[in-house]
């Protein structure tokens, strides 16, 4: 039974499945989703034989905390110990009015983008709806949460039933709580899937990872443009506006002598246009194992104006956790390279 994995309704019926009353389900529902509850009997008004079944059957928690790295700024980043000893990161990343929490889908990418520790190895497994949404309670223990974006680790549109599921989960009203606006999800572009998105989750910010509005640039550095180019997904992105008010994110990582020649910041500045999104700018954060350079401060800056000048309303990502392995993947890779 994956108790994080489950809705109040389905620990209902699992309840009177099992010759309980209904409300047993609900119990647990309410007490496992407390910030507190580490261990079943923190779990309020169990009777004690249903406390030994829980307790016979596993612990609580789907996840241990294998490493922790605590940035300067305030950033934290978490790596979980799976129950089949895979490995999930997630980071919390505090602000004056915000903490964001950056949750992963997937272990591993099948995406493989070539700046990315992510996908240095493939895929090795979807997270269940539980394993991804228990990220979140896992950081709300020190401070409540207010934002989720999937921006950790793999491709949330590969495990789109799972991710939704973590959604609402997420969003049930006797456990956290977290409105369907306090979530993006980043995509590097499925269009079939952004498409069920808007039926789907209508609400939910959509951020494209762009990277360079070319098929040329963009098949070299994101594999996943080879089987569906440019064209095919803004097509998909078309659709997904005419139905969604909200507007879209594009995220455009800064690859040095790769995706920033000024007619890059043309191309980005025309696709942002077209969508009226916002453009985040990220600085590319040096992977072990890629081949790219990151863009000095006066690069950064010029290609900012440049695709500003072009008309795109953009922002530069301040870079949180510098210090601790912070970009997608990278921890995970560091302490399995190690062995440990
Ligand atoms: N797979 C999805 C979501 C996870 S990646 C996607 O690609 O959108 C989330 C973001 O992290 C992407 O925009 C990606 O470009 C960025 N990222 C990954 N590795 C990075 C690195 N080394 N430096 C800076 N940003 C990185
Ligand atoms: Fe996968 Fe996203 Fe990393 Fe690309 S950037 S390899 S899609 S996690």
């Amino acid at each position: 039974m994956d108790f994080y994995g489950s809705t109040a309704d389905e620990l209902r019926t699992w309840a009177t499945g099992l010759g309980m009353p209904a409300f047993r389900g609900q119990q647990i529902f309410d007490g496992i989703w407390q910030p507190h509850a580490l261990t079943w009997s923190a779990v309020p008004g169990l009777p004690r034989d249903l406390l030994a079944r829980l307790e016979a059957v596993g612990p609580l928690a789907p996840a241990t905390e294998e490493r922790r790295q605590e940035s300067a700024d305030g950033t934290i980043k978490s790596l979980l110990r799976l129950r089949d000893g895979a490995l999930a990161e997630c980071v919390s990343i505090p602000t004056a009015d915000r903490h964001t929490i950056c949750v992963s889908s997937q272990v591993g990418c099948a995406v493989g983008c070539t700046f990315c520790a992510s996908g240095l190895n493939g895929v090795e497994r979807d997270l269940s709806a539980g394993e991804i949404a228990y990220q979140v309670l896992h950081h709300w223990r020190h401070r409540q949460v207010t934002n989720v974006v999937f921006m950790g680790s793999g491709e949330p549109l590969f495990n789109y039933d799972n991710v939704i599921k973590a959604i609402r989960l997420l969003g049930e009203e006797r456990g956290l709580g977290l409105g369907r606006r306090r979530f993006t999800v980043s995509t590097s572009g499925v269009p079939k899937r952004i498409r069920q998105l808007a039926d789907d989750e209508p609400q939910v910010t959509l951020a494209f990872s762009l990277h360079a509005a070319d098929d040329q640039t963009r098949s070299k550095i994101v594999p996943l443009n080879r089987r569906w180019p440019l064209d095919e997904v803004l097509d998909a992105m078309q659709d997904y506006s005419a139905k969604v008010s909200r507007r879209m994110t594009l995220e455009y990582v800064l690859l040095g002598d790769d995706n920033m020649t000024v007619d890059h910041a043309e191309r980005l500045a025309g696709v942002a246009q077209r969508f009226n999104a916002h453009v985040n700018l990220i600085p590319f954060n040096p992977v072990f194992a890629t081949p790219h350079r990151r863009p000095s401060e006066a690069e950064i800056e010029e290609f900012a104006r440049t695709a500003r000048a072009f008309g795109a309303n953009l922002t530069v990502r301040g870079q949180r956790g510098a210090d601790i392995d912070a970009a997608c993947g990278q921890l995970r890779k560091r302490v399995e390279d190690a062995g440990s």
